[in-house]
C-alpha cells in the first residue's frame, strides 16, 4: 500500500526544453502528489503544452529530471511513459474523426496488449463515466459535438486505466455550460482517487477543480500554492481580469509576466467571505474601542461641527478610554444634519470626498451625507456581507427594483452584488413590464425591493401566470416596515419564496448595515462597523436587552461623515442570546415602526406595526391597510381602520370580518376603531414606500 509513502507521484526538478535554439521552459520544479489535483495555469504560449510533452517523452528535456513513482524517466519514450502508467489527453482533442466512438475508446488501450474481455470491461467503465458517449458508441467521433469529443478524448485516456492522467486544456473552445460538464467529470476522477495534471488557461475552472496549482509564464513558475487561496488572491484577480495598466501597477507586472492574458471566466467565489476576522465578542469589542476612539479624535479634529459640539459636553477624544465612555458622549440627531445642510458632519477635506447621497426630506431640507472612496469600500464590503448571510453566491442573479440616482438604494444594492460576483440586473423600481420580462427571460434568482413593491410584483407574476415560469428564490427587501401578512402573501404568490429584510439609511451609509439570517427571526448586524445602543427615546437612557427602544448608532470607521450617537428615530430592540444560524454577530429585532410614527391615540401609544401584527392573525384578511385619525367636534380622537378582505374572501363575511377586527383590537391595544372592510384590491399599490397613517387631527395651521 502506498498510504505511507509520503514521495510525490511525480517530481519534476529544474526541467528545461529547447526547441532547436529557442527555449521553451526554464527550469521548472513541481510535484504531483498521489490521488491530487494539480493545475498547470498559463496564458497561450507560457509552456505547459511544452511541460506535458517532455513527461510523455514526447519533447525530450535539454536538462533537469523527472521522475514517476521514485523512479527516473527523464527522455523515456512515449510507449515507455504509456506503459508506466501516464496518458495524455491532449488538446485540440487529436481525434481519429471517421472511426466511431467505440474504436477510438479503443486505441486508448491498443498499446496495452489487453485481453478482449478486459477491453469490455473497460469500455463499460468508460460509458458509465461519460453516459452520453454509450448512446453514441457507433456514430462517427466526427460528427460529434466539441463537448463530447472532449468526452471521447477523456475516455481514451482513461481506457489505459492511468497513474498519471495528463489533461492538456479540457475546455478549449467548449460553451460554459460544456465546460461545466467537463469540469464536473474532472471532479468526479479527483474523487475516484484519479492523480490528475491539468493544464488550463481557464485560471477560475482550474483553480476550482484542483488543489493546488503552478502558474506558468513564459516558461517558468511564476506562483504557486493552495488553489483556494490562490483563487482569492487580489493581485491574481486582477491578472485573470486583465486589468494592467499605468494605475495599476500590480496588474502590470503579472501582465508583463505573461499572465493577464489567461482565459477570462468569473472565477469561483462561493468560498470567499465577507465575514469579520474575529471569532470571539472580546475581539469585536476591542474593535470596537479601538474604533471609537479613532472616530471622536477623527470627528473632533476634521470637523468644526463635532469639534464645538464636544465641546460644549466638555469632552476631548482623550476622555475616551472603554466602550462605557460612549455614555458620555452628546447626541447628534436629524436637526444636525439640516442645520449643517449641505455637508453636514463633514470631517475630511473635499478632495476626499468621492461622492454624496441624500434622502427624500418629507419635512425641510433634506439629508445629504457626503462619502470619501474608504466609505464606499466599506459599505461594498458589508453589503456584500449582508448577500452572503442570505446565502446569495456569485451564481445568482439578482434584480434590483430599488431606486438608482441621488439615493443610497439603488447604488448600495448593486455595488454589493458587484462585490460579492453575482449578476446584478439593475432595472430600477416600478416598470413592473420590465421586471416581469426578466424574471422570466433572465431566470432572476434574488430581487431586491421595497415590501410594496414586493407584493406588487407578487400579485403581478400571480395575475400574468407566470410564476411556473420564473426562477426566483429569495426577496431582499428594505427601507419600510412589512407586516407578517404581507410577507406570507408574497412568499405565497411567488410559490414559496424566501424573504430577508434589510435595514438601512442614508446616515448610516445606506441600505445594508445588516440583514435577517437564514433563521429567519432577527436582524443581525454589523458592530465591527457601528456601535447600536437601544435607548428609551424620552429619557435617552440605556434599556436593558430585550427591550424595545430608539436605536441609536455610533459609527467606527466612517470618515468623510462620521455618527457619534446619532439618534435614527427608529424603534428596536437588542436580541440578546446567541443565534441559532451560528453567527457572532449581535442581532436585533425588525424594526417595529419610527418614534415619528407611533401615534397616540387617546393616550395610548400605538406603533402601525402592532396593527400590522393584529391584523395578520385574523384570517380572510388582505395584507394592506390605512389608519385614518380624526377628531370630532367634541375634541375626541377617533381611528378609522380600513383593510382589505383577502383574495376570493366572500363579500358575505364583511359584517363579521369587522367584527373581529374591532374585538382583537379592543382586547390587545385597549382602543377601540371604527372599521371598514373593503374589497380585495381597492387600496392603493405603490412601488415605493405606502402610506399606511394618515393622521389629520392636528389643525392648528402652521405659522
Ligand atoms: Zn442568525
Amino acid at each position: 500500500m502506498n498510504q505511507h509513502n509520503i514521495e510525490p507521484l511525480l517530481k519534476i526538478s529544474n526541467l528545461t526544453v529547447h526547441y532547436g535554439a529557442a527555449q521553451a521552459l526554464f527550469g521548472v520544479s513541481l510535484a504531483v502528489g498521489r490521488g491530487e489535483t494539480v493545475a498547470l495555469v498559463g496564458a497561450n504560449g507560457a509552456g505547459k503544452s511544452s511541460l506535458l510533452k517532455a513527461i510523455m517523452g514526447l519533447a525530450p528535456p535539454s536538462g533537469g529530471s523527472i521522475v514517476l513513482d521514485g523512479e527516473e524517466v527523464t527522455g523515456s519514450t512515449p510507449a515507455a511513459m504509456a506503459a508506466r502508467g501516464v496518458a495524455l489527453c491532449p488538446e485540440g482533442r487529436e481525434m481519429f474523426g471517421d472511426l466511431t466512438v467505440k474504436e477510438n475508446l479503443e486505441l486508448g488501450v491498443l498499446a496495452l496488449k489487453v485481453g478482449r474481455g478486459e477491453v469490455q470491461s473497460r469500455l463499460d467503465e468508460v460509458f458509465t463515466r461519460f453516459p452520453k458517449l454509450k448512446e453514441r458508441s457507433k456514430q462517427r467521433t466526427a460528427t460529434l459535438s466539441g463537448g463530447e469529443q472532449q468526452m471521447v478524448a477523456m475516455g481514451r485516456a482513461l481506457m489505459a486505466r492511468p497513474r498519471l492522467l495528463l489533461l492538456d486544456e479540457p475546455s478549449l473552445g467548449l460553451a460554459p455550460l460544456i465546460t461545466d460538464e467537463i469540469f464536473e467529470i474532472i471532479k468526479q476522477l479527483t474523487r475516484a482517487g484519479v492523480t490528475i495534471l491539468l493544464v488550463e488557461q481557464n485560471a477560475a475552472r482550474a483553480l476550482t477543480a484542483s488543489r493546488s496549482a503552478y502558474l506558468l509564464a513564459n516558461g517558468q513558475i511564476v506562483g504557486q500554492g493552495l488553489s483556494d487561496k490562490l483563487l482569492l488572491d487580489p493581485e491574481l484577480r486582477r491578472a485573470f481580469l486583465g486589468a494592467g495598466s499605468g494605475d495599476n501597477p500590480a496588474a502590470s507586472r503579472l501582465g508583463a509576466a505573461g499572465l493577464t492574458n489567461i482565459r477570462l471566466e468569473k472565477p469561483d467565489m462561493r468560498k470567499q467571505t465577507f465575514m469579520p476576522p474575529f471569532k470571539t465578542t472580546d475581539e469585536l469589542l476591542a474593535q470596537q474601542l479601538q474604533g471609537l476612539k479613532w472616530t471622536v479624535r477623527h470627528a473632533y479634529e476634521g470637523s468644526g461641527f463635532y469639534r464645538a459640539h464636544l465641546d460644549a459636553a466638555g469632552i476631548t477624544p482623550e476622555d475616551i478610554r472603554s466602550l462605557d465612555d460612549l455614555r458620555r458622549l452628546p447626541f447628534t440627531t436629524a436637526d444636525d444634519l439640516r442645520d449643517g445642510y449641505p455637508f453636514p458632519f463633514r470631517a475630511v477635506p473635499f478632495e476626499q470626498i468621492v461622492r454624496i447621497h441624500a434622502s427624500s426630506g418629507t419635512t425641510g431640507k433634506r439629508k445629504i451625507l457626503c462619502y470619501t472612496q474608504k466609505d464606499v469600500d466599506d459599505w461594498r464590503h458589508f453589503f456584500a456581507r449582508a448577500y452572503e448571510m442570505a446565502g446569495v453566491t456569485p451564481l445568482d442573479r439578482v434584480q434590483i427594483a430599488v431606486g438608482y440616482g441621488v439615493w443610497t438604494a439603488g447604488a448600495g444594492f448593486q455595488a454589493g452584488v458587484e462585490k460579492l460576483g453575482a449578476l446584478a440586473v439593475p432595472v430600477g423600481p416600478g416598470n413592473v413590464d420590465l421586471h416581469c420580462e426578466f424574471l422570466v427571460d433572465l431566470q432572476s434568482t434574488v430581487l431586491c425591493c421595497t415590501a410594496s413593491m414586493g407584493l406588487l410584483m407578487a400579485e403581478e407574476v400571480h395575475k400574468r401566470g407566470i410564476a411556473d415560469k420564473i426562477n426566483l428564490k429569495k426577496i431582499i427587501y428594505g427601507s419600510e416596515r412589512s407586516s407578517v401578512s404581507m410577507r406570507r402573501k408574497i412568499s405565497e404568490l411567488f410559490g414559496g419564496v424566501e424573504l430577508f429584510d434589510i435595514p438601512g439609511m442614508t446616515e448610516l451609509y445606506g441600505p445594508g448595515t445588516g440583514i435577517e439570517c437564514p433563521d429567519h427571526d432577527c436582524i443581525h448586524y454589523w458592530a465591527d462597523y457601528y456601535i447600536l445602543e437601544i435607548l428609551d427615546p424620552e429619557t435617552l437612557q440605556p434599556l436593558p436587552d430585550g427591550e424595545w427602544g430608539e436605536m441609536v448608532v455610533t459609527t467606527l470607521s466612517k470618515e468623510a461623515a462620521p455618527l457619534i450617537r446619532y439618534r435614527t428615530r427608529d424603534i428596536t430592540r437588542i436580541i440578546p442570546g446567541p443565534c441559532t444560524c451560528g453567527s457572532i454577530l449581535p442581532r436585533h429585532s425588525r424594526l417595529r415602526g419610527r418614534t415619528d410614527d407611533m401615534f397616540k391615540f387617546r393616550a395610548v401609544n400605538i406603533y402601525p406595526s402592532s396593527i400590522d401584527k393584529i391584523l395578520s392573525e385574523v384570517p380572510g384578511l388582505g395584507s394592506e391597510y390605512q389608519i385614518h385619525l380624526t377628531r370630532d367636534d367634541r375634541e375626541r380622537d377617533h381611528m378609522l381602520l380600513k383593510v382589505e378582505r383577502g383574495e376570493g374572501v366572500e363579500p358575505g363575511r364583511t359584517d363579521e370580518l369587522g367584527r373581529e377586527i374591532i374585538y382583537t383590537i379592543k382586547h390587545k391595544l385597549l382602543v377601540t376603531p371604527e372599521v371598514e372592510v373593503v374589497e380585495y384590491g381597492a387600496l392603493p399599490r405603490t412601488d415605493r414606500k405606502s402610506k399606511r397613517v394618515f393622521d389629520s387631527r392636528i389643525t392648528d395651521s402652521v405659522v
